[in-house]
């Protein structure tokens, strides 16, 4: 038996032909220093995207109030589907009528460590996740130190909490989704990227006249 394709929900819910997110290829095997990325996605709705990389494919929590720097706030976190790893550096706008249409940036990105332990054993991070308790140490860009992911609630999505943990990079000031929007790619924010992609559109439609 093989094990099912874990990018088959990512997959089904898009037209590679249509929308410029990766397609993504055979999921790898896990690195020495997995990375983690956090998308911050104009959908309908703002959200964040929080990405951890296990076995090959993207982890993925959307967060609708993005990550806070302090202990005491707890933030929802929605399960969505693995993502291809690809995705880990996609920043781009998404199509009008595609699966999550709307402008998305790399808004932190950077490696990260397994913390996740129970009776003092390290537990794998597949297995944390099925067990609904993860701690993870993120090194990124904008965000740094131990975070901690909680499940709460199961059914067609699960739901849980990301909730940063008490260490020297905790800062109940700091407020990093407020004072840092910018890509950490690129340095443009989602607002300027989805104006980008508006302007980009027009230059498709005049491109596909037909020539004289
Ligand atoms: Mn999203």
């Amino acid at each position: 038996m093989t094990k099912e394709d874990p990018l088959r929900p990512y997959r089904s819910k898009r037209d590679f032909s249509h929308t410029p997110e990766p397609k993504g290829g055979k999921p790898r095997p896990a690195r020495k220093h997995p990375r983690f990325v956090i998308h911050k996605h104009q959908a309908r709705n703002l959200h964040y995207d929080l990405r951890l990389e296990v076995d090959g494919v993207l982890k993925s929590w959307a967060v609708p109030k993005g990550p806070s720097t302090d202990p005491r706030v707890k933030r929802l976190a929605v399960v969505t589907e693995d993502h291809a790893l690809e995705y880990i550096d996609f920043e781009g706008a998404i199509p009008e009528g595609d699966y999550g249409a709307g402008a998305t940036i790399v808004w932190d990105a950077g490696t990260y460590k397994n913390m996740s332990e129970k009776d003092g054993l390290v537990v794998a991070m597949e297995d944390a996740i099925d067990r609904g308790h993860v701690s993870v140490w993120l090194d990124g860009n904008k965000l740094k130190g131990g975070f901690a992911l909680k499940r709460f609630g199961t059914g067609k999505q699960d739901q849980w909490l990301l909730i940063k943990m008490k260490d020297e990079h905790a800062d109940p000031d700091n407020d990093p989704v407020a004072s840092r929007p910018e890509s950490v790619l690129s340095g443009k924010t989602v607002e300027e990227l989805t104006e980008q992609a508006k302007l980009g559109q027009t230059n498709r439609k005049v491109n596909k006249r037909p020539k004289r």
